[in-house]
């Protein structure tokens, strides 16, 4: 009989970011250039019948949880018919999406009747001059409306990513965490990662986790807290007194998660990634394609994730963009 999958660290897996596809109706400053990437070929592109073979298979190993990325998954077509097929693997208990929230309106409601639990929305400001310039595109993306159309439906606990950029958006911190007094919404600012195509940005454009924090210390006092009631992600939370929200703060350029590390990506072209940094990945699509069993490659695979990843070392660029791995 199989037994649960833990890697040579005996970190279980229980948790797997699916990527489905790598395009994207943005162009965020620190993930893509303005001309966009290489894209797939779609021969290449797993359908949602063979994603759904995947998690299939992956479940009785000790899956759990899902994470719908990209890439902006909500341009491809039908999302909700993905959804579904998730929804309905017996032991998948958590169906996330990240988004850049820019489709929500249109979609949070058939995305939360096939089944999807909850949303992370990136949003990295809240005028929309600003949207526009860091997004290099003018979709009319308006962060309160989106999430509110995400609450609406149902869709709970609501994450706002915030990618936090010196001298660009830094002096929006305080406007974030004040959606927190207003809404239960968990704002989680970012700390920017020297990775794919940084458009100009350098690590001078990083602001550390602790200046956020204590930025916000100036709106009134601020408690630790336990964060939002579902997901386990890597972020610390915080609490604004008698706010109905919390403010998280992720940290990969100034603490590492390694050794906790619950996850495995999926790529949009079928590869089965250990790490998001760095080449650890195994192609599971000829096999899918071949129908042959997936397990001896997710046992390889798990075989190779690395104790911890080489980010902090590394100089910007080399690495891929988040959009081309499912960050
Ligand atoms: N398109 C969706 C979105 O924007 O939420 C999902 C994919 S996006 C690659 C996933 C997350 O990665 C977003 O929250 C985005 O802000 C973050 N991200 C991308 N590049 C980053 C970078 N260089 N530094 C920090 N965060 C980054
Ligand atoms: Fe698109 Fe998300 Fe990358 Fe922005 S961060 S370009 S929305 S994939």
């Amino acid at each position: 009989m199989s037994t649960a999958l833990k890697d040579q660290f005996g970190r279980s897996i229980e948790y797997l970011r699916i990527s489905v596809t790598d395009r994207c109706n943005f162009r965020c400053l620190y993930c893509m250039p303005a001309e966009g990437l290489p894209w797939l070929p779609k021969a290449e592109i797993l359908s949602y019948e063979e994603i759904g073979g995947v998690v299939r298979q992956l479940a009785p190993l000790g899956l759990r949880r899902l994470r719908i990325t990209g890439g902006e998954p909500t341009i491809r077509p039908n999302l909700e018919e993905l959804v579904r097929l998730l929804r309905a693997v017996p032991e998948i208990e958590d169906i996330a999406l990240s988004t850049n929230g820019a489709r929500l309106p249109e979609l949070a409601h058939r995305l939360r009747d096939a089944g999807l639990d909850r949303i992370n929305m990136s949003a990295d400001s809240l005028r929309p001059d600003r949207i526009a310039k860091i997004a290099r595109r003018n979709l009319g993306f308006d962060p309160a409306t989106s999430a509110l159309a995400a609450e609406r439906a149902g869709l709970a606990p609501i994450k706002i990513n915030v990618v936090v950029m010196r001298s660009i958006n830094d002096d929006e911190i305080e406007d974030f965490a004040r959606l927190t007094l207003d809404h239960p919404w968990h704002v989680r600012f970012i700390e920017l990662m020297p990775v794919g195509e940084m458009s100009g940005l350098t690590w001078e454009h990083i602001v550390p986790s602790d200046e956020v924090l204590s930025r916000i210390a100036s709106l009134g006092a601020l408690a630790k807290d336990g964060g939002p009631p579902r997901g386990n992600g890597p972020a610390e939370y915080y609490r604004l007194a008698g706010a109905p929200g919390t403010i998280g703060v992720i940290t990969p350029m100034t603490h590492t998660y390694c050794a906790s590390c619950n996850r495995v990506r999926l790529t949009a072209d079928g590869r089965l990634r250990t790490c998001l940094f760095g080449d650890h990945e195994v192609l599971l699509r000829d096999a899918l394609r071949q129908h042959e069993p997936l397990e001896p490659l997710f046992r390889q695979a798990l075989a190779d994730k690395p104790k911890e990843h080489a980010l902090l070392q590394m100089k910007v660029g080399g690495l891929r963009a988040l959009s081309q791995v499912g960050g």
